[in-house]
């Protein structure tokens, strides 16, 4: 690439950057308040529309930073097992502490706590969220300048190479440490899941309190996330493997998703069901149940036959010894199981389960969909780029791949 054309695209990169980090957290406000004001409709926003934006408060800033630090202490002090991550491009490997799931059965056991003692009503966070949101923006962009500079004085010589943007918006260091508090493992994989989870159920009990009913529609959205979830924490080390912890710098980008999309975009359909007591024909219920457990399978199984085949646990896959190619590289790719079907038949799994989920509602509301329809943008962009990380990484290895792996996600379509 020529250097008037690598500058150019950089150019265009740093301007899509700034228009994702003023443009998503407007695009989050505009998905709550279409949901929580405009019964779940388009709508065009005028004046009054974005006046329902709430101003950041005290109290959610209290609580919000409560969280943190609860999931932080966790996070930092629960016993829990140590794990290798795979190797740096040093050849150095960090440690993990595995205490996941410990972490969120305390965080779930705390929340009933203070709901059924009556300390703190189970739907305080729906009744508040839109306090909390505002008020959590701001808390994650301040956070995120710390990992900025943290990770400028962590940085390996090749990322020192990234302007003031970039490093912000993409990070600036691939793993951002205090001590063995590592930033992107934590802010990926504890506060904002574990409160995805809790907001749905924040949203059950006002449906019960407000409604007098818990919809079938509800129970399965409830039933999806945590099931999503709770796996997430049973296999934790699987995470270990993933393109996030090896390959991605921590930045605004991860941060962002991580602690505010996550939580307060992904679960629309149980935020919209809160206050629309729809309750699912038993077919339907039944349907939705199939495609998001059908769906979970997929995921669970390709994740976990990559991950233990790459940990070089030894174990058979569908009966049969794994078969690989063994690239010049040094790694090994998988071609059996699930990974001889599809490059990305994980990202199946997954956008059946977010489909499941996005039917909880119907077609009452096009934001009931909004995760999945977010996820599949998603998940095409990470399979583009995971491609092309795989072409420059193995070469010719890749192409000898993907003449046996013809499929991306979809067999047969994609
Ligand atoms: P993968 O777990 O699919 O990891 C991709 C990496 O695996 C590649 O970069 C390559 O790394 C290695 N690899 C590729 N092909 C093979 C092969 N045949 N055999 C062995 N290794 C291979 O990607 P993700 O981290 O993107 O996804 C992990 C899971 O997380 C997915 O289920 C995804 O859906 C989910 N996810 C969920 C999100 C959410 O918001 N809910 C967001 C993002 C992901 P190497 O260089 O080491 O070879």
């Amino acid at each position: 690439m020529s250097a008037s054309k690598s500058s150019s695209v950089r150019l265009f990169n740093m301007a899509c950057f700034i228009v994702m980090m003023v443009g998503l957290p407007f695009w989050v406000w505009y998905c709550l308040i279409s949901v929580l004001h405009y019964d779940g409709s388009l709508v065009i926003p005028d004046a009054a529309f974005w006046s329902h934006i709430a101003t950041p408060t005290l109290e959610a800033l209290g609580f919000y930073l409560g969280w943190l630090l609860l999931q932080a202490s966790l996070y930092h002090w629960l016993p829990g097992k140590p794990e290798q991550g795979q190797p740096l491009p040093d050849g150095s490997r960090l440690e993990y502490r595995l205490n996941g799931l410990r972490s969120f059965i305390i965080s779930i056991g705390l929340w009933a706590a203070l709901h059924f003692s009556g300390l703190l009503p189970g739907d305080y966070i729906y009744r508040n969220i839109e306090a909390l949101v505002s008020t959590a923006n701001i808390v994650v962009f301040a956070m995120c300048f710390y990992i900025y500079f943290l990770g400028r004085r962590q940085a390996t010589a090749e990322e020192r190479q990234f302007n003031f943007l970039e490093a912000f918006f993409v990070g600036a260091a691939r793993n951002p440490r205090n001590g063995r508090f590592d930033w992107k493992f934590f802010c990926e994989s504890r506060p904002g899941l574990t409160f995805w989870v809790i907001i749905g159920l924040s949203c059950a009990v006002h449906q019960y309190e407000t409604h007098g009913v818990v919809t079938n529609a509800m129970w399965l959205i409830c039933g999806l996330i945590s099931l999503y979830i709770v796996d997430y924490y049973v296999n934790e080390d699987a995470i270990l493997t993933t393109w996030d912890i090896i390959h991605e710098p921590f930045g605004w980008m991860l941060c962002w998703g991580s602690l505010i999309y996550v939580p307060f975009f992904y679960p629309l359909s149980a935020i919209w069901l809160a206050n629309h007591p729809y309750e699912l024909p038993g077919w339907g219920a039944a349907g939705i149940l199939l495609l998001g457990v059908s769906g979970y399978v997929i995921f669970r199984q390709a994740n976990i036959q990559k991950h233990r085949f790459r940990q070089g646990a030894g174990k058979k896959i569908w009966g049969k010894e794994p078969t690989f190619i063994q690239t010049a590289k040094g790694t090994k790719l998988l071609t059996s199981g699930w990974w001889g079907i599809a490059s990305h038949a994980n990202y199946l799994g997954d956008l059946m389960m977010a489909l499941a989920m996005g039917l909880t509602v119907g077609f009452n509301t096009v934001f009931g969909y909004g995760y999945f329809l977010a996820f599949v943008v998603l998940l095409l962009h990470r399979d583009w780029r995971d491609n092309k990380h795989c072409v420059e990484k193995y070469g010719e290895d890749w192409k000898t791949y993907r003449k046996q792996v013809r499929w991306h996600i979809i067999p047969g379509i994609y």
